[in-house]
């Protein structure tokens, strides 16, 4: 055993000598003779428990602490466990387990217990409730794999729950659990164990459960139990402190640190460990000295609230209390391997003890639950779930237990402060989902009154009457209420399946639980009661939160118990009367004594009671009535209102007492919406909210309509409608004589007047909705299905919608099913998404004639949205405007009477009334909506007589309502009938809006004319729609009407085009749509612009970017630009004022081919050689936009202003950080950081001088350097030779600096930003390294740039948005130029250094091999400080250009060979057929040189091959280096680069003047090479690289991509939670996070995992971005499906995942559940964007638009 090992240094003597002293098997056998076996154990126990464990301080550091575990594991199993195991098989327990394991008949139960943020997958069409899931392995050997299933993550703790066949309604079994034989489950597995082993068992397990209960419930600090007091005892104590949901991390942490002494990572230690086990020793030592860090701490912490909870126990207790645990896990082990054991187990635990009730070990350690410390719960939790919960026989008799127990439990979880999962409580849904348990616990244990008793007895707060009265909704309160909610979690469960039958006992059971709940209903019923404020305004907003999520939480108990009795006759008939007589209960006192009160209206009266909303009390709160309410639609669903009418108390119903409260509610709205209510305050407009709200309204909104619908049809219509508009106090208006005249009173107050035709127009509203509302089951002869059908149209009525924005529209039932799937097919078309957006569903048009105008779920806002969208919709497709109310379903039989209200008297008053109203134009007493209400509620009553019409024989035709509309109108000043008013209003002009309307209302009235008067002739009923005349010009009328809808649409098509051609640049590139009109204006003002040259000039397959020959483009030509922000012109020039460039550097390491290494020290670090890794490189991006130097630095001075000012009054921050120089390009809100100047085109070329040959050239620039490294000797020793000094070469000359102040000003800007941002220091203009870092990034953003041309197949030339152009030519230009602003000095070492590389030289020191150099930086390096050592030649011969190509030459020869060096790894002797080419041949030639060189490490490889590496291998440099010439040398490029044809390669060489065979260099040369390969070869580290010490990199060098990630996301999430936190010693990560870029997973977001960063805590991925992104990173965090950006320590954002779900939607929180899947495009756009350098910018633009995340710690994360 390897682990036990190192510790032989450590441990106590005589415990090596027990080990080898000990033999289980004999103290086993010498138990066995025991006559007292409990006395033996306990002996033993006491002699080695305090032996073995807690043998002094945790450690502190996590690897003492780790190997001290290990050990105590150790000796637990050999000394304490292995002789018991031995006991209770009586034979070697490695032999007899397995014995067991073979002969059990394991149960099918999988009881797979979940770890937090395992994924859990529920089958939407097979599970029972939502609670029973299953694992992952299970679920995909399941058949509910190609179900609708709905995937979570586990919150910890519940298990899995395959083979329970009473947790599903098909498909119990995996294919794993599928039992092979059917087993009798009443078969006792006891049986199948011996005899003897039963025995032996049964008081094995007798004594160690109750050892370990003991020890668990012990509360004494320095004693024991007796029998296991310590032989020896010595003064060692133990500090222990207890976790609280009180105090925080931090408070902690202080308070250890100053208790104990220890450094703030050991308290972050303590304090981890206390939150997660609930207790842990803080210092160990005798007693006073334990007892002064407990003084200390409980002095820290009282202050501010109750102390920390320490003490000071005995190290024996401790490692009691330890071996407990222990014990515990292994019983909870051992009967795993047998039914047998675990039964018997189970009989142990619950046997009862001599104390009689509750007193079985399990009842113990139930009841103890609150007291126990988390660890030690967490662990008895665990065997619990194995072994009761396993065991179908005393799972029973445990949920027996546990209900009787019920009510303690609970109270001593009120008083607990630990969150519910490790409560025993939380047990509830293992016991109460299943259904026959629930069932047996509700008849035997009377479990539903229990809970619901418990659940009041909790809320305490009541008002005088009774009611629920909430204190202020503190964060306390919050907590307390939690707390209570849990038990409306557990109703939940009881009652989430209804049953299929009903015993009397059952019955009788629920409608006790009933009658608690019509108790609590009682509670609630009138809370929060409001009363119109008037003059003042509220001063303080009242609490209705408590109520509301009372309200809310209870919702679905509600629903659940109507479907409860909607299953049962009797039960439904009794509930009714039980509920009925509640309501009666809360109408005592409505009346009032007052005298009632008299209306009288149409020839009609009714008798009220005196009451005014407006005036009295109003509450929001009615839950009785609205379940009598639930009760009687089912009375009506159920058809028993039919068929048993003389069961049911229907004459004790007082229709005008049903309908007061609801109405008052309803009317409450009105009189809010009418302004009335306004000095309420917001808590009122809150409660109106979520009334109608689709979490609430089922049980409120809804539920008080159809009371007013019950209570109408059993009402005299004409008295309903009176008493209605009385208690929306609209009585007087239309009650008087000469209402019809309201138009014309001048009202003095134009408030009221507003006020009551808003509270008409609600009032029509309600009427509409009161008659045309019949989508209830129950109410109308409709089904469910047609509900939630009719839901759907009308929320795609106003526009199309996604998946999640349906859903959220639904009301869900207590399986959070809405129903839409079944539906949405049917009525709706679906879209799907691209690579941004959603999937959307849009309604079919054959769907809209079902679209009605007055929706009762639709809000205002709603309602105009749909009108609008219809009206639109109609207008396309020709037809008229009008929205006629749709065809409603037939009424009820209960309900029928309810259609009298369209054609009774009053109605037909107020219709008349406003109708006549809507005469006047200008009249201020009417509204179009009040007048459209009216027009809709005559369109319903003509729809009614016309079905009755079509539908019914002669004489059931109860309905006239066109003859009614013919009377004229009431009164003494009678002005006409409704028919008439409607006529003369049909052509008044100003109601051309509703013309359409009327035209229809006529249409139909005379259709319904026609078929009155057929049928009274003929009495053959024929329907036909309008014929001759008319239909004629109903014709023409369409037609004319198409034409005009055809021709405004073909101009709106028009115009449509134009807009979306200039959207479709703009979406794609809105960057360069401002680049391009830019540019348009330059080409139109001096034609001249480079991108524009290309293809106006003549591309010569001659040309070259590089050389003496190569072709300028000729400085005659001038540069005229734009600055963005004054608009004046300004030509580029080197005396001209600067102009510069937005742009953005940052650090990269999108090439980089070796991560985690970030630069040791800033200070020091030398960047003068990029590895060929190309770990770090800093990139340059800019958003082409060109302003003036001077413009740019007065914005940026105000944008500093600005922001100083901002944050003295705001303290907040915004998404750029001014004090790095950050801003926002003022045209395009880019995220930049600096300016690049731009300067002039290079010059053309001085063809005159003669061409050096390489050889020459070498000579001479060797001189060069000698002469200069002898200057700059210090100090020239006198005796040193002095160098020969080539002619012309001048060591005292000054070049004269080409530009004027302000682009050197400009030059020195963007330096120090590369230079700051390159090696995170401040700037400092004098150092050495500023120029490197400058050529530096013009090399890496090439190299970036070039790669990424590559991987997306675009051309080498043309093919870069301009701005990206713009970029790297004003980047290369500049690092042409920026050696003008540092020392002469400075520039010639770096290039002495850079050309010893190539060429040695024995005056240079430390040059790195060629396998450790990138040869494209070293070229640009080369190329851009050659310039400073050519600025002295005063010769007069220009070789600038033959230096160019020779450094070109040297190092694409170098990367050959670097190539060959490194590429032929493998040995590969396959000959290819034929005669190699010549390039093979020179291949092989250079190749074997090297071997020979290095002999013996390059293997043989064949010529075909080797040319074929070098080729692919050298190809990305030339591509780099062509661009980068082009940039310098502003070239043309060929015409073959511009595509991406074939000859690319020959192309690219011709263009660098190179040949195409690139050995040919080599040859030609070869004289003068053969030293250089031989010396390049000879340099030590080379041999090293390729014995494999020092990390190689073989070319070319693949791009780097994102990981891949998983199609399936459920994978994922397995293997997220399976990753532990690395610090935390196998705990689990609560937020585990992916690093997209490298794959590691991260635990991040936790105090664990912080590091410190530049002094400062940062959290893991903060941390790894360092590593990883050179402060730049990508996440997948796992457990929200959200990808994170994070760019430094302050700014982040979230973007959306790569995940969809089938309906093309994310799933953002993995809230909704549906599986998700990868979407390969929208990976790949995050993808292009990190390699595009382009995250910055998007957390910029995120950050710009929601400033809250700004505000969020990013750093830790
Ligand atoms: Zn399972
Ligand atoms: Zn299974
Ligand atoms: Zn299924
Ligand atoms: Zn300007
Ligand atoms: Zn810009
Ligand atoms: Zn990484
Ligand atoms: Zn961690």
């Amino acid at each position: 055993m390897a682990e036990a090992e190192p510790d032989r240094r450590d441990p106590p003597f005589d415990f090596c000598s027990e080990f080898l002293q000990f033999s289980a098997k004999d103290t086993a056998s010498r138990w066995l003779a025991a006559a007292n076996l409990q006395v033996e154990l306990y002996a033993h126990l006491a002699e080695y428990v305090p032996k073995i464990l807690c043998l002094g301080p945790s450690g502190c550091s996590s690897r003492e602490e780790q190997r001290e575990e290990q050990r105590e594991e150790l000796a637990c199993q050999l000394l304490l466990l292995a002789p018991l195991e031995w006991l209770l098989l009586g034979e070697d327990p490695a032999t007899g387990l397995a014995q067991l394991q073979e002969n059990n008949q394991p149960s099918p139960l999988c009881g797979h217990v979940f770890k937090v943020g395992e994924p859990t997958y529920s089958c939407r069409d097979c599970a029972a409730d939502p609670t029973c899931v299953l694992c992952m392995q299970c679920f995909l050997g399941s058949v509910h794999k190609d179900h609708r299933y709905r995937m979570t993550t586990s919150g910890g703790g519940g298990f899995c729950d395959c083979g329970d066949t009473e947790a599903w309604k098909k498909g119990p079994y995996c294919q794993k659990h599928t039992p092979t034989t059917i087993k009798d489950s009443e078969e006792d597995p006891i049986a199948q164990l011996p005899v003897d082993m039963v025995a032996r068992s049964c008081s094995i397990f007798s004594i160690i459960l109750k050892y370990a209960v003991d020890m668990l419930t012990w509360t004494q600090e320095d004693q024991l139990p007796a029998g296991l007091e310590p032989p020896e005892r010595g003064d060692n104590y133990y500090c222990m402190l207890f976790n609280d949901e009180v105090h925080t991390y931090e408070q902690v942490i202080y308070t250890l640190q100053k208790a104990v002494n220890c450094n703030q990572k050991e308290a972050v230690s303590f304090a981890t460990t206390v939150d997660r086990d609930g207790r842990k020793s803080v210092r160990y030592g005798d007693f006073l000295f334990c007892e002064q860090a407990k003084t200390v701490i409980v002095r820290n912490t009282s202050r501010q609230s109750k102390p920390l909870r320490v003490q000071v126990m005995h190290s024996s207790v401790v490692a009691h209390q330890c071996f407990a645990l222990k014990a515990l896990s292994w019983l909870g082990q051992i009967i795993q391997y047998s039914d047998g054991l675990r039964r018997i187990l189970c009989q142990v635990g619950l046997e009862e003890g001599p104390e009689g009730e509750n007193s079985s070990l399990v009842d113990r350690l139930m009841l103890n639950d609150s007291k126990m410390w988390k660890g030690a719960r967490n662990i008895y939790h665990q065997l619990l779930m194995n072994s009761l919960l396993m065991d179908f026989k005393y799972k029973k008799i445990f949920a027996i237990q546990f209900a009787k127990n019920y009510r303690r439990l609970q109270t001593d979880f009120m008083e607990d402060d630990h969150e519910r999962v490790v409560s025993v409580t939380s047990l509830s849904v293992q016991l109460f989902t299943v259904p026959t348990m629930a069932r047996m616990l509700m008849v035997k244990e009377n479990l539903m009154t229990t809970i619901i008793r418990t659940f009041v007895d909790h809320l305490r707060h009541r008002d005088l009457q009774g009611r629920f009265q909430f204190d202020r909704y503190t964060a306390q309160q919050a907590f307390k209420f939690g707390r209570v909610q849990s038990l409306i979690g557990d109703l939940k469960y009881v009652l989430i399946s209804r049953p299929s039958e009903w015993s009397d006992e059952l019955r009788e059971k629920f409608l006790d639980g009933l009658d608690a709940f019509l108790e609590l209903l009682k509670c609630m019923q009138g809370m929060d009661p409001v009363v119109r404020q008037v003059g003042q305004h509220i001063e303080m907003e009242p609490e209705w939160e408590a109520a509301f999520t009372l309200q809310m939480k209870l919702t679905h108990i509600i629903s659940m118990i109507q479907e409860w009795c909607a299953t049962d006759e009797r039960v439904l008939i009794e509930a009714y009367r039980k509920c009925l007589s509640v309501v009666s209960q809360c109408h005592i006192g409505l009346p009032d004594g007052e005298q009632p009160i008299s209306l009288n209206l149409a020839g009609h009266s009714v008798e009220t009671f005196r009451y005014q909303v407006s005036q009295d009390k109003v509450s929001i709160h009615l839950p009785v009535c609205r379940l009598l309410a639930g009760f009687h639609v089912l009375l009506s669903r159920t058809e028993i209102a039919s068929r048993l009418p003389e069961k049911l108390p229907l004459g004790e119903l007082s229709p005008p007492l049903l309908i007061e409260l609801p109405l008052r509610c309803l009317v409450l709205c009105a009189q809010v919406l009418a302004g009335m209510w306004r000095r309420n305050g917001f808590s009122l407009i809150n409660q109106i909210y979520y009334y109608h709200n689709v979490k609430c309204r089922v049980e409120m909104f809804d539920k008080d309509v159809i009371m007013l619908q019950a209570g109408a049809s059993m009402m005299d219509p004409n008295h309903f409608l009176m008493i209605v508009l009385s208690r929306f106090e609209l009585f007087h208006i239309f009650s008087s004589a000469d209402c019809r005249k309201r138009y014309a009173c001048r009202e003095t107050n134009k408030d009221l007047v507003q006020q009551n035709n808003t509270l008409i127009e609600e009032m029509l509203h309600l009427i509409i909705i009161l008659i045309g509302e019949r989508y209830v089951a129950g109410v109308g002869l409709v089904e469910p299905f047609d509900e939630v059908r009719r839901e759907i149209i009308h929320q795609l009525s106003i526009r199309p919608m996604a998946h999640s924005e349906l859903v959220k529209a639904l009301p869900e039932n207590g399986n959070k099913e809405t129903g839409l799937e079944r539906v949405i097919d049917c009525v709706a078309s679906f879209k799907k998404p691209g690579v941004t957006g959603r999937g959307l569903y849009e309604l079919r048009p054959e769907w809209s004639k079902h679209f009605n105008l007055y929706f009762y779920h639709y809000s205002r806002a709603d309602q105009s949205k749909a009108e609008e969208a219809q009206r639109k919709l109609r207008r396309q497709t020709g037809d008229d405007t009008a929205l006629p109310p749709p065809v409603p379903p037939p009424l009820c039989p209960l309900f029928a009477s309810l259609v009298n209200l369209l054609q009774c008297d009053v109605l037909l008053g107020v219709e008349g009334a406003v109708l006549q109203w809507a005469m006047e134009p200008r009249g201020g007493g009417w509204s179009e909506s009040m007048l459209q209400r009216v027009l809709h509620l005559v369109g319903m009553a003509l729809l009614e007589e016309q079905q009755q019409l079509e539908n019914n024989s002669e004489d059931d035709i109860t309905f006239n309502y066109t003859s009614k509309i013919t009377r004229p109108g009431e009164a003494p000043n009678t002005s006409g009938s409704v028919l008439a008013l409607l006529e003369s209003l049909q052509n008044a002009p100003h109601l051309e809006v509703h013309k359409d309307m009327i035209t229809w209302i006529l249409k139909m009235v005379a259709n319904i004319k026609t078929i009155r008067e057929r049928t009274s002739s003929t009495s053959s009923v024929t329907v036909t729609h309008g014929h001759g005349q008319e239909e004629m010009i109903r014709d023409k009328d369409k037609a004319e009407r198409k034409r005009k809808a055809e021709m405004a649409r073909l101009r709106r098509e028009k115009i449509m085009a134009q807009m979306s051609e200039m959207q479709k640049h703009f979406i794609n590139e809105n960057k360069e749509l401002f680049q391009q009109t830019l540019a348009e204006l330059e080409v139109s003002t001096s034609g001249d612009l480079e991108h524009s040259t290309s293809s106006s000039e003549p591309s010569c397959s001659s040309e070259v970017c590089v050389g003496p020959t190569r072709v300028g483009r000729g400085a005659e030509r001038r540069d005229l630009v734009t600055c963005i922000l004054c608009q004046e012109e300004q030509e580029v020039k080197c005396h001209g004022r600067a102009m510069v460039l937005a742009a953005f550097v940052q650090k990269s390491t999108v090439l980089s081919k070796r991560r985690c290494c970030s630069i040791p020290n800033a200070e020091r670090h030398d960047p003068l050689f990029m590895h060929p890794d190309l770990s770090v490189g800093i990139h340059t991006a800019s958003c082409g936009h060109i302003m003036h130097a001077t413009c740019w630095q007065r914005y940026f001075e105000a944008v500093q202003l600005k922001e100083q000012r901002r944050q003295q009054r705001l303290r907040s921050h915004t998404s750029y950080d001014v004090e790095n120089g950050e801003f926002l390009c003022p045209l395009c809100e880019c995220l930049s950081n600096t300016v690049i100047p731009l300067l002039p085109h290079a010059q053309t070329p001085d063809r005159s001088v003669d061409h050096p040959s390489l050889d020459m050239w070498l000579k001479t620039t060797s001189q060069q350097i000698a002469a200069l490294h002898h200057s700059y000797k210090k100090p020239p020793s006198a005796d040193d030779m002095e160098p020969p000094i080539p002619e012309g070469f001048r060591l005292d000359f000054t070049p004269l600096n080409p530009f004027s102040s302000s682009i050197i000003e400009m030059i020195t800007t963007f330096s120090m930003s590369t230079y700051k941002v390159g090696l995170k220091v401040n700037p400092n203009e004098q150092d050495h390294r500023v120029p490197v870092l400058s050529w530096s990034t013009c090399a890496y953003t090439i190299q970036a740039i070039e790669r990424l041309l590559m991987d997306e197949e675009k051309p080498l030339f043309g093919g870069l948005p301009c701005r990206q152009d713009d970029c790297l030519s004003s980047i290369t230009r500049f690092s042409s130029a920026c050696w003008t602003s540092a020392s002469l000095q400075t520039l010639h070492t770096h290039f002495i250094r850079l050309f010893a590389a190539l060429v040695p030289c024995q005056q240079v020191e430390n040059t790195p091999s060629i396998l450790d150099i990138d040869m494209f930086h070293i070229l640009v390096y080369t190329v851009l400080s050659y310039t400073s050592v050519h600025s002295l030649d005063q010769s007069g011969r220009n070789v600038i250009d033959s230096a160019h190509i020779h450094l070109l030459q040297l190092i694409t020869v170098a990367h050959m060979v670097q190539v060959l060096l490194t590429s032929t790894t493998e040995e590969v002797c396959m000959e290819q057929e034929g005669g190699g080419s010549e390039e093979e041949e020179l291949a092989c030639q250079l190749y074997n040189t090297l071997r020979k060189h290095l002999d013996g490490i390059l293997p043989d490889v064949a010529s075909w091959q080797l040319w074929r590496c070098v080729k692919a291998g050298v190809f990305p440099f030339l591509r780099a280096a062509a661009l980068f010439f082009h940039y310098l040398n502003s070239t043309a490029p060929p015409a073959d680069l511009q595509g991406a044809g074939p000859g690319q390669w020959e192309a690219v060489c011709s263009y660098l003047n190179l040949p195409s065979n690139l050995l040919q260099m080599y040859q030609s040369q070869q004289a003068v090479l053969e030293p250089l390969i031989h010396s390049w070869c000879a340099h030590p580290a080379v041999r090293q690289t390729l014995e494999g010490c020092g990390f190689m990199v073989q070319f070319p060098r693949e791009s780097n991509r994102l990981i891949d990630l998983p199609e399936d996301y459920s994978v994922l999430i397995n293997q997220a939670s399976s990753f532990t936190c690395p610090r935390s010693g196998g705990d689990k990560s609560r937020a585990p996070t992916l690093c997209l870029v490298c794959g590691s997973m991260l635990c991040s977001q936790s105090y664990c995992c912080q590091t410190e960063v530049d002094g400062e805590d940062v959290g893991a991925c903060t941390a790894h971005t360092f590593t990883c992104g050179a402060g730049l990173g990508l996440f997948l965090r796992v457990r929200e499906s959200q990808v994170l950006f994070v760019a430094g320590k302050t700014k982040g954002c979230f973007y959306p995942p790569p995940y969809l779900d089938d309906y093309g939607e994310t799933d953002q929180g993995l809230k909704r559940g549906n599986p998700l899947h990868l979407c390969v495009e929208r990976y790949r756009k995050i993808e292009r964007l990190w390699r595009q350098h382009g995250i910055a910018e998007v957390i910029g633009h995120a950050q710009e638009a929601n400033q809250t995340l700004v505000a969020i710690d990013w750093q830790h994360l």
